[in-house]
């Protein structure tokens, strides 16, 4: 029997897929990529963006044909399935199970003809890895309590909930067995972890703490998404006296007007994302960002936007996500007067990205030359005779080396220019 699985969304989605991939796996099924070899069809869906929901329709579609072709059981799953239960069911009724995001754990005894059981709760699965892989998501959270205006997720996925640091340790140890070399740990609003151990109250940089002296072959430890709100002193502390932490953050700022994050309700200003910034930069030796901003959220007038081309430029991110302000249908922006016409929204952000690749190849630049250490991420296309390799900071390396070297392989490389957004250089042995 085989079972095919499109994921949509976010990287805490994809680790779920991951997660159902394995279960399957793990009774016998096999993974197939073409669709008219799958008995079982699982669509892991996304509801963030409505263009994201429009594709799943597509999707559907497709699948409804597929199945008049040959037999197979379908099942949709994630985000939208959640916020739209009565919709898929009604719409498309060739769906043969809309199964919520609490139950993402009960769809392997679903397709076995075990009848389904509605959860109340959001239950973290017993491990995210993907058989092979060097890299793994730690998932540490569900939910997010947050409410930004703009964002679904509090709806769909409900409240915060911390997965037990029994658990999350629990499965370091496994992905160390499996020799897995680089963890992210996930979650909505990550850095408001909050769970009970051995009758201690454990926030993030103390689960950080407690992880750590798990750490064997595991060479770097991300974490995303961090709030800025919530990243105390004590977190800025464990990044930098331990080099496990990767020292690149994934910070989202979303705008650099104080006017602007209040109406998103992202709880902070821009005085005190650019204080975090200075401290964490001051603090953390070698830091670098990426980060998530949007332009033409309603009302953004030209000098709030500017505020935003300011506080990126301070902050001086290697790498950013950014779009433009999309009204999600169900949130408070989505009604709020003074919406942004979209060509405004589109040449605001045009203007933004222009300059964070310019500003992005200028860092890079002045980093030159450096040595790094890397995982060894596959052979390049374009000339046999060199490794690609990604690095503490999510960059990209192509290097040369006397060495045969797998997927995996931790290497140590002397980077000496930059091409386009990777750099190049050797491996030292
Ligand atoms: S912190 Fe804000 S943007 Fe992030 S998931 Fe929560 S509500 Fe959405």
């Amino acid at each position: 029997m085989r079972f095919l699985i499109e994921s949509y969304g976010c990287q805490l989605n994809m680790a779920e897929s991951d997660a159902i991939e394995m279960m399957l796996i793990g009774r016998g099924w096999d993974k197939t990529e073409e669709p008219d070899k799958a008995d079982a069809v699982i669509i892991n869906t996304c509801s963030v963006r409505k263009t994201a929901e429009n594709r799943i329709w597509g999707r559907l579609g497709f699948w409804s044909a597929e199945k008049k072709k040959h037999k197979l059981i379908l099942i949709v799953t994630g985000c939208m399935a959640e916020r739209m239960q009565e919709e898929l069911k009604k719409e498309a009724p060739y769906i043969d199970a809309v199964i919520g995001t609490n139950e993402k754990a009960e769809i392997p005894d679903f397709i076995i003809g075990e009848p389904l059981e509605h959860l109340d709760g959001y239950r973290f699965l017993s491990s995210y890895y993907r058989e092979g892989d060097y890299s793994s998501y730690v998932p540490i959270m569900n939910g997010c309590n947050n409410f930004c205006s703009y964002c679904i997720v509090p709806y769909v996925r409900g409240r915060e909930i911390s997965r037990p640091v029994e658990e999350i340790l629990k499965e370091i140890c496994f992905l160390e067995q499996k020799g897995v070399k680089e963890i992210t740990l996930l979650g909505q609003n990550v850095n408001s972890y909050s769970a009970e151990y051995n009758g201690e109250h454990v926030d993030f940089p103390r689960l950080l703490e407690l992880i750590l002296p798990y750490l064997r072959n595991i060479m770097f430890v991300r974490f995303e998404s961090p709030h800025p709100k919530d990243f105390s002193d004590h977190l800025i502390s464990v990044i930098a006296d331990n080099d496990r932490i990767s020292k690149h953050i994934h910070l989202p700022v979303q705008s650099g007007s104080t006017r602007i994050l209040q109406l998103m309700n992202r709880k902070t200003t821009r005085e005190k994302t650019l204080a975090l910034i200075r401290k964490m930069k001051e603090r953390i030796p070698h830091l670098t960002f990426s980060t998530d901003v949007m332009t033409g959220f309603p009302t953004e007038s030209e000098e709030e936007y500017e505020e935003t081309l300011s506080l990126m430029e301070e902050m001086g991110c290697t790498e950013a996500f950014m779009y433009y302000f999309n009204p999600r249908e169900g949130t408070r922006a989505a009604s709020m007067d003074g919406q942004i016409e979209e060509s405004v929204k589109i040449k605001r952000l045009e203007r933004l990205i222009d300059e964070q690749i310019k500003r992005q190849a200028v860092i890079k630049e002045a980093m030159l030359p450096f040595t790094a250490l890397a995982i060894v991420t596959g052979k390049s296309r374009d000339d046999e005779d060199r490794y690609l390799a990604r690095g503490e900071h999510n960059d990209y390396f192509s290097f040369s080396s006397s060495i045969s070297h797998n997927p995996g392989d931790a290497v140590i490389i002397d980077a000496e220019e930059l091409k386009g957004n990777t750099f190049r250089g050797k491996e030292r042995v």
